[in-house]
């Protein structure tokens, strides 16, 4: 039966999560020509290109958070959807164990990790039958951070800054400029949103993200919706909130609209966010023997063009020589010299801390001494290495996640165990702020996703404590050489974050008529 099926769907993974579509590509390189280099958009968009590279290089995942798999299959009448289904599980365990996906599928209730991303609603497979003698199967990686930042509005509404949304495609527009606002950097911007006019509330966030599936370059067959499609991304791009929330010109790389029939009662409008990391491709297959005949979404079977020359990959992170470089441990007179908008590159050891750490640490005493340390917000892909030997580790993906999570447990913990600098991505809110000024911490924002870039900045995996947390939320012990991050929340009461939000909520009134 279909012999060559499991196979083609390892492919399909394995490149869906390492090789970023031509059309992504595209959409992030002319982002990468619209920002100045010397700026902080600049700069993180120099180092998502270099991630995007070496990501298609090396064959390791574009971002550690290879997100929740989301399968679309068409079969042809008298396919046999059961085995189908079957061998895609099976697929999906065999790429987690080749590290093309991280452990990502958690019981919901005991918090325990399948460790093989398969459990009940992971993935998530959607069959449907064709006319047609051959299998399509596409596949998208959305993960948590862009995820997270997904909305639904019931119209009408009043919107903050917009003012009132009516049942009308004006409303619709309104609606997708403030979910793009309130994102900010937390979904890794520059995104794209795929929306759903109506449908009921599950009918409607499912059609918003298969409009995720249309190439970020086409056109919409319905005028009227790529009216708003255009109106959208014009008006998305002067909010200024940039990429990774820094501010700049290029928050939007794609508006995909489409629209179902709604109850008299009820007016949706959903909005599914994907990050710059848009990890989308699909497959033709022979009916017969399940062997790839086609890819979809690129052009045959040839290598992407890469993002940058031979010579600015070599070339790493983009230095204006204002860098300042600290080592760990990290005394409180250093982190009150900093300000918001420094470049800083941190040496030495490093822990990674997440939500079940950050749980723990409130009622346990660290495993390790975190005084003067660095607290790293990220759950990294990690593979046992032929070190020490054979009981090593290695990093193979090690981007920042979303630290607004955290953001109950962040002052406690700065005050109680004296960590003095936190990276991850998206900021933080009022009470991490007065933490960082009362202990003497600073907050320091990783690009998202870069996880191929800040894993070369790793030299070696120490120890790990907690692994009975799984891999991405146990604490890894890391060595590190200068890996870079931007200050944007610092010990004087200071947040960048604070800063783009209202100056890009001046714009949003720009866009109310
Ligand atoms: S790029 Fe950011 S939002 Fe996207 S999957 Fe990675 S961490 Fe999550």
């Amino acid at each position: 039966m279909l012999p060559s099926f499991f196979d083609s769907m390892v492919a399909l993974i394995a490149r869906t999560s390492t090789d970023l579509p031509p059309d992504v590509r595209k959409a992030m390189a002319a982002a990468l020509r619209t920002e100045a280099p010397a700026t902080r958009a600049g700069q993180a968009l120099t180092i998502i290109a270099q991630n995007i590279d070496q990501a298609a290089s090396c064959e390791g995942p574009i971002c550690q958070d290879t997100g929740m798999p989301t399968f679309e299959i068409k079969v042809p009448v008298g396919a046999n959807q059961i085995w189908m289904a079957g061998t895609i599980r099976e697929a999906v365990a065999e790429a987690t164990r080749r590290g093309k996906l991280r452990p990502n599928s958690v019981d919901s209730i005991t918090g325990e990790n399948s460790g093989n991303n398969l459990g009940p609603g992971t993935p998530i497979l959607h069959f449907a039958q064709w006319e047609e003698d051959a299998i399509e199967v596409k596949l998208i990686l959305k993960g948590g951070g862009c995820e997270n930042t997904n909305a639904q509005y019931a119209l009408p509404a009043d919107l903050d800054h917009l003012g009132r949304a009516d049942r009308s495609l004006d409303g619709v527009r309104k609606c997708i400029l403030h979910a793009v606002w309130k994102a900010q950097g937390k979904g890794c911007a520059p995104g794209a949103v795929g929306v759903c006019i109506g449908g009921d509330r599950t009918s409607g966030y499912l059609h918003a993200k298969e409009q995720l599936f249309r190439t970020l370059d086409d056109s919409n067959p319905d005028p009227r919706l790529a009216a708003i499609e255009e109106a959208v991304m014009d008006a998305a791009n002067q909010l200024t909130v940039g990429p990774m929330g820094f501010g700049g010109r290029t928050s939007l790389i794609g508006c995909k609209i489409g629209a179902l029939n709604r109850l008299p009662a009820s007016f949706f409008v959903s909005i599914a966010y994907d990050c710059w990391a848009f990890r989308r491709l699909g497959v033709v297959l022979d009916a017969r023997s399940g062997a790839i005949r086609s890819w979809l979404y690129r052009e045959g079977d040839a290598p992407s063009v890469p993002m940058l020359t031979p010579e600015q990959l070599a070339a790493g992170f983009p230095r204006t020589g204002r860098e300042i470089k600290l080592r760990a441990p990290i005394t409180e007179d250093q982190i009150r010299a900093l300000n918001v908008g420094d470049v800083v590159l941190i040496s030495g050891p490093m822990f990674t801390g997440r939500d079940a750490v950050h749980a723990h640490l409130m009622k346990h005493e660290p495993p390790v001494d975190l005084r003067g340390g660095v607290l790293y917000h990220c759950g990294p892909v990690v593979a046992k290495s032929e070190r020490d030997g054979g009981s090593g580790w290695t990093v193979t993906a090690a981007g920042p996640t979303t630290s607004i999570r955290e953001e109950p447990y962040q002052a406690e913990i700065l005050k109680r165990y004296g960590v003095r600098v936190v990276i991850g991505k998206g900021g933080m809110g009022a009470q991490t702020l007065a933490g960082l000024n009362e202990s003497g911490a600073v907050y320091l924002n990783a690009v998202g996703g870069a996880a191929q870039f800040y894993a070369r900045c790793i030299d070696r995996v120490s120890g790990v404590s907690l692994m009975e947390f799984g891999t991405p939320e146990a604490m890894w012990h890391l060595e590190v050489t200068d890996f870079p991050a931007i200050v944007t929340m610092d010990a004087h009461g200071r947040s960048l974050h604070k800063d783009i939000e209202q100056a890009s909520a001046a714009k949003l009134e720009n866009a109310r008529a």
